[in-house]
């Protein structure tokens, strides 16, 4: 009888053993699932040795966790199908161009990126000017709404708003925005003078690219000469528009002009 009892106890343990053995296993692998879904760097969770003496700590986290994860999906979802409706209503297309200037804007939540053709283009034209011995390079190409928002401010405060406005596009007007333009080199006077420059000029539409805001221009585009900032509109647009020695506002008889 002795004997039974203690197989029973033996068991007992064992199996109380092997459960929770097995429990926590699966809370271990739940978790680690659920960490590497997550991805966030900053998790608290990751000292899976502590998990039974916190498990219920550690589930109500992994929750709330989860739920601010799919609220951040829901609102990326939300944020494309803003983008959509934003593409649709506000933004200005003319023969299948975007249109970014003084008088037509992109909505804040406008947020693309830089755009891989054009990027690709890019390379192209300065893989094809470094076997002439030219150095060409991006300094600046896609800026966020609010990147350009703190950009403008600066230069506002620094050289005011008029003559910021010369040189520097308002949030929701800039080129960069849209992904499509580049600035190349040493964004300022010294570019002028260099060979890059000249090369750029006579070649870039081969590449689908435009000087966007030529010399002598500015009443026009409504910015000063800007010989580093390459907008990109495709192989055939390229060619069109600089064949003809027009600005996109020329071309399409548009104006650039702020509301206020
Ligand atoms: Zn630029």
């Amino acid at each position: 009888m002795k004997k039974v009892v203690l197989a029973f106890l033996l068991l007992s343990i064992l199996l109380v053993t092997c459960s929770c053995g097995g429990n926590t296993t699966k809370k271990q692998s739940d978790l680690s699932d659920l960490q590497s879904i997550q991805s966030a760097a900053n998790s608290s969770l990751s000292s899976s040795s502590e998990i039974s003496s916190s498990t219920v700590s550690s589930q109500s986290a992994v929750s709330s966790k989860q739920q601010s994860s799919s609220e951040n999906a829901a609102a990326d979802a939300n944020a494309t199908v803003n983008n959509v409706k934003s593409e649709n209503k506000n933004i200005k297309y003319i023969n299948g161009i975007l249109i970014v200037n003084k008088t037509y804007g992109l909505p804040k939540d406008y947020n693309p990126g830089v755009d891989p053709t054009a990027l690709s283009a890019a390379k192209k034209m300065f893989a094809d000017a470094a076997k002439e011995g030219l150095d060409l390079y991006i300094s600046s190409s896609f800026r966020s709404y609010s990147r350009q928002n703190t950009l403008y401010n600066n230069y506002a405060a620094q050289d005011g708003k008029a003559a910021a406005d010369r040189y520097s596009a308002r949030p929701g007007y800039s080129e960069h925005q849209t992904g499509l333009a580049f600035d190349l080199n040493s964004v300022d006077s010294s570019f002028e003078n260099t060979k890059e420059c000249a090369w750029v000029a006579k070649n870039c539409y081969k590449y689908g690219f435009i000087i966007r805001y030529p010399k002598g221009k500015e009443s026009i585009t409504g910015y000063m000469y800007e010989p580093w900032h390459i907008r990109y509109l495709g192989v055939d647009n390229a060619k069109m528009i600089y064949n003809s020695g027009k600005t996109i506002e020329e071309y399409f008889n548009i104006t650039s002009s702020y509301a206020n």
